[in-house]
């Protein structure tokens, strides 16, 4: 019953068969009432026509049902009374004014008392129509009225009749038998409209369910298209959407594993280098030695540091990463890290300032802030001119606050600042080289700054320098 199909199956065949069901039920229902009324309305009227005989008569003074020898006039009303309850396969009973049963044209109740509710009723001139639809008959009373000359009128007496449905029950189940009949040729044809018009509206849903499968077996790597619907085009872009997402991620997948090894080759291609021009002069003297050694050292020591980052990396990256929240002075930690790389800067004469415009305590994980301020700084310094400067600004609002670092540095051409964040890439792959960058520190810094939900921007003008800014909230926000 999941099944869209059946569903729409199932309210069409509902759709075209209730409101059939339901008209027959009406229509066979009404006829049952109209031909009820219009059979009692003519019994009504041979009933008053016989009334008046009776009237006319005096059947009801005069009548005596145990006499032997009877009038002409009552052997004329008996006839008829007789004829009328032929007719219409019923019985009629003429009561007089004691209640007791003067004529039966069944001749078993002459002579009975007769107190029924509806006898009772027609004395006091109510005419009743009944309908037993159980047992199949109608009961009707008439009163029989005597009116004298001055307009007086007196119930002398009531006509008790009932009479048999058999004619309307007989046309009834003949139009009962039309109906169903009509019914069945009705449920056929509409299901098997609901079975093809369901097959062809949940066509487009199969089209997709089929084009997905495809791709999912790697048959086609083309993006789906179903159109035939607007609900079928957002399940087609939707799963586009995540189509070239995954492609994307698995292309930087792909790009990322040729990267590593591509860094991770070039130090070992050099130390080969160095290696076999030392065994290719076996009498090559001892300075030579010593200086390849120490080539060999330093690009051991590379390999080292780009493995290093990478490891780094591979952490931040990791989904469930645990960042280890305390609550930190934001000034004390970048005075500590200032002072770390102090040697470094007064290597290149690089002034380092720190300037806070408040205290800041802000809820970190202080081991990968330090590491977000470690990169930015260090970068400041390596791509500064010599006698150059870097002033470190700390600064706060209610929510968040921004680490700032101002370098006097060499700058980012414009063009390459979208992908200074990416893994392995450097503006200037030889100078990076030679002072030791590995093209991973950004990346490894924007992941740190994205785990405490914050953002870092960089602004940079070529020969005038870089400004870094890191903007992370006071409070940790969680995941
Ligand atoms: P690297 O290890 O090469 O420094 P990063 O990921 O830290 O790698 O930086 C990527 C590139 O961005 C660097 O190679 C450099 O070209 C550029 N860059 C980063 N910081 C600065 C800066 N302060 N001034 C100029 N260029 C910078």
């Amino acid at each position: 019953m999941r099944s869209l199909r059946a569903r729409i199956f199932l309210i069409l065949i509902l759709v075209g068969t209730l409101p059939n069901v339901l008209m027959e039920t009406i229509i066979v229902k009404t006829y049952e009432i109209k031909a009820v009324e219009q059979r009692s309305a003519t019994v009504q009227n041979q009933l008053k026509i016989l009334a008046n005989h009776l009237i006319a008569n005096e059947f009801l003074a005069s009548y005596n049902p145990n006499s032997p020898y009877k009038l002409k006039s009552h052997e004329i009303i008996e006839a008829e009374l007789d004829m009328l309850a032929n007719l219409y396969e019923g019985r009629v009973m003429i009561i007089g004014s004691n209640y007791k049963v003067l004529l039966d044209t069944y001749n078993i109740s002459e002579g009975k008392t007769m107190i029924s509710e509806e006898v009772v009723k027609c004395f006091r001139g109510e005419n009743i129509s009944n309908y037993d639809s159980e047992h199949g008959y109608i009961e009707m009373t008439r009163p029989i009225v005597n009116t004298t000359d001055d307009g007086d009128s007196t119930i002398q007496g009531v006509m008790l009749t009932s009479i048999s449905d058999s004619t309307i029950t007989a046309t009834e189940k003949s139009l009962n038998r039309n109906a169903v009949a009509f019914e069945i040729i009705t449920i056929v044809m509409v299901m098997v409209f609901s079975f093809v018009i369901s097959g062809l509206l949940t066509r487009p849903f199969e089209r997709i369910t089929k084009a997905i499968g495809e791709v999912k077996a790697g048959y086609s790597n083309d993006p789906i298209s179903v159109r035939s619907y607007s609900e079928t085009v957002h399940i087609s872009d939707a799963f586009n959407q995540l189509q070239s997402r995954m492609k994307t991620i698995d292309d930087s997948r792909k790009e990322f594993v040729s990267n590593v090894s591509h860094e991770l080759k070039t130090p070992l291609t050099s130390m080969k280098v160095l290696a076999d021009s030392l065994i290719a002069q076996p009498d090559a003297p001892a300075e030579l030695y010593r200086e390849f050694m120490e080539d060999i050292a330093s690009e051991i020591d590379r390999e080292n540091s780009i493995i290093t980052d990478l490891l780094a990396l591979t952490k931040m990256d990791m989904s469930n990463q645990e960042l280890n929240i305390t609550s930190v002075n934001i000034g004390d930690l970048a005075e500590i890290i200032l002072k770390r790389l102090r040697p470094i800067a007064r290597k290149k004469d690089v002034e380092l300032t720190l300037e806070e415009a408040r205290e800041i305590v802000a809820d970190v994980d202080e081991v990968k802030m330090s590491l977000i301020m470690t990169n930015l700084v260090e970068n400041a310094i390596k791509y500064n001119r010599d006698h150059g400067t870097v002033k470190v600004m700390l600064d706060s609002d209610i929510q968040f606050f921004t680490f700032s670092v101002v370098d006097s540095g060499i700058g980012i051409p414009q063009e390459s600042i979208p992908f200074i964040y990416e893994r392995f890439y450097r503006v200037d792959k030889s100078h990076s080289r030679e002072i030791g960058g590995t093209g991973l520190g950004l990346a490894i810094t924007r992941s740190a700054v994205l785990l405490h939900r914050g953002t870092i921007t960089v602004t940079s003008e070529e020969g005038v320098g870089s400004t870094f800014t890191v903007k992370i909230p006071l409070s940790f926000i969680g995941s």
